[in-house]
């Protein structure tokens, strides 16, 4: 590969037959998981009601591989191996020493690194007999996912979609109802948690938190159905490790290696994906990076949130996992990376960075639109609103490389595009976007309402 080449494209035939389990290579376990009812360590039984038991074990699994099944693979031949690019012409634009290099999910069917775990998750459930599945979706990305993976496999997909998404991106609602799925704008009339939730506030704009409450209740309540996570959970991070095993193998092609990885960061699978390779590498004793998690100032768990145990859902009805949490009551202000406004963070991201194998930072979205269209104008991709948050974090390691004359390798993961979050783009060319910030009582409250746990 010449020094100039611009894109690493891995043949078919080297794409992964097994995902990473970082669980393998922990120098200690992450904190128990949890009963919501008897607060005592909980089993796989207890999670049999809302996923097949294929995935409950991925879950707890401390197996270092774990087959990727081959009608998987056969689906991710649609859009894998995912390109990995070097960006000239950022690292031109910004003037650094720094090479900056791209892992780019954008090119799966529904737009971003979703699919990666949505069709196993589908695949699984449809060979354990599963009809239908419920599941949530905040900016609409995983539940197009969900809607694509569970049409191929014959399944039935309900999607409750925040009420604010729902009303203000129609167009994501048609992606999920072109691959067949019903969408319900959450909080809905369908569900107990739901009907309680408006008769207090009839015009109520939802968040994930709610929206997963109610796709848990159906799921709890019917055998023939399951409920789909799209980020946080183990063998949700477990799936998109797919993506840094690729880029390392892109990098050699490259002969390069990483000095610092970037991802950003809703409930951490996107990043977990690209740096958990990286980093079970160091632990069994390779080189050691920087690993810098991105996250939205208006949504801070990792960086303000507290590492304690809470709930993953409104409605109280999910098992507590010790996390960096905003609280589970917290509904963030309305900025525009939908996918990152989650409460929680996923309990192994939040376990690393207390073993101290992660750095945080959190930026407001004005800088990261600012760094999104400079890496359009450079590089041809219009970066998802979430996305930008990894791009913002990327060019101030290639300016900080600059100002300190190091031609340090810098990775990051261009997590989706932004062909849908277009809304978005013109009211920040309009002037119109603003820095939201959280309400400090509000946090305080939702903070204050933590369960308590004693162990
Ligand atoms: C869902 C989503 C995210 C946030 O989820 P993670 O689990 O943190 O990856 C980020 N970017 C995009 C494009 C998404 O669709």
């Amino acid at each position: 590969m010449s020094q100039s080449a611009t894109q690493y494209h891995l043949d078919a035939s080297r794409m992964p037959k097994h995902w990473y389990n970082i669980a393998a290579d922990l120098p200690s376990p992450p904190p128990a998981v949890l009963h919501p009812g008897t607060m005592q360590p909980i089993g796989p039984a207890d999670l049999a009601p809302l996923f097949p038991m294929e995935l409950i074990l991925q879950e707890v699994s401390t197996e270092r591989e774990i087959p990727i099944p081959e009608p998987v693979r056969e689906v991710f031949k649609l859009w894998r191996p995912a390109p990995l690019f070097r960006a000239h012409r950022l690292e031109k634009a910004l003037g650094t020493p720094a090479k900056i290099y791209y892992k780019y999910e954008g090119v799966s069917p529904a737009g971003s690194h979703k699919p990666n775990t949505a069709v196993p998750q589908a695949w699984y459930n449809a060979q354990a007999g599963v009809k239908k599945l419920t599941t949530e979706t905040g900016a609409g990305q995983w539940g197009s996912s969900l809607a694509f993976a569970g049409n191929l496999f014959g399944l039935d997909v309900t999607i409750f979609q925040v009420r604010v998404s729902y009303d203000q991106k129609p167009y994501r609602r048609a992606l999920m109802e072109t691959y067949g799925a019903r969408c319900v704008a959450s909080p809905s009339n369908e569900t107990q948690y739901g009907r309680a939730v408006l008769a207090d506030r009839p015009d109520h704009p939802g968040s994930l938190g709610i929206a997963i409450s109610e796709a848990v209740e159906i799921a709890a309540q019917h055998d023939d159905t399951k409920y789909a996570l799209g980020s946080v959970l183990n063998h949700v991070l477990l799936h998109q490790t797919i993506i840094g095993q690729e880029a390392m193998l892109q990098l050699e092609m490259a002969g390069d290696d990483p000095d610092v990885i970037v991802g950003c960061t809703g409930g951490g699978s996107n990043f977990a994906g690209i740096a958990f390779p990286f980093i079970g590498q160091q632990l069994r004793g390779g080189k050691k990076r920087r690993i810098v998690a991105v996250e939205p100032a208006a949504c801070p768990s990792l960086t303000r949130g507290k590492y304690a145990y809470d709930f993953g859902d409104t409605g109280h009805m999910t098992p507590l996992t010790k996390m960096h949490t905003l609280g589970s009551t917290f509904t963030p202000p309305g900025f525009h990376a939908g996918g990152l406004r989650y409460h929680g963070m996923a309990p192994m991201v939040s376990h690393l960075k207390e073993l101290g194998l992660l750095e945080a930072t959190a930026y407001h979205q004005v800088a990261c639109f600012e760094a999104g269209v400079m890496f359009a104008r450079a590089e041809g991709i219009v970066p998802a609103p979430e996305a930008n948050h990894a791009v913002k974090g990327a060019i101030v390691e290639a300016l900080r490389c600059k100002a300190e004359g190091r031609s340090e390798t810098i990775l990051f993961n261009l997590c989706g595009h932004g062909h849908f979050d277009m809304a978005a783009y013109s009211n920040y060319f309009a002037g119109k976007l603003t820095d939201q910030s959280y309400s400090e009582e509000e946090l305080a409250m939702a903070l204050s309402g933590l369960p308590s746990v004693s162990v």
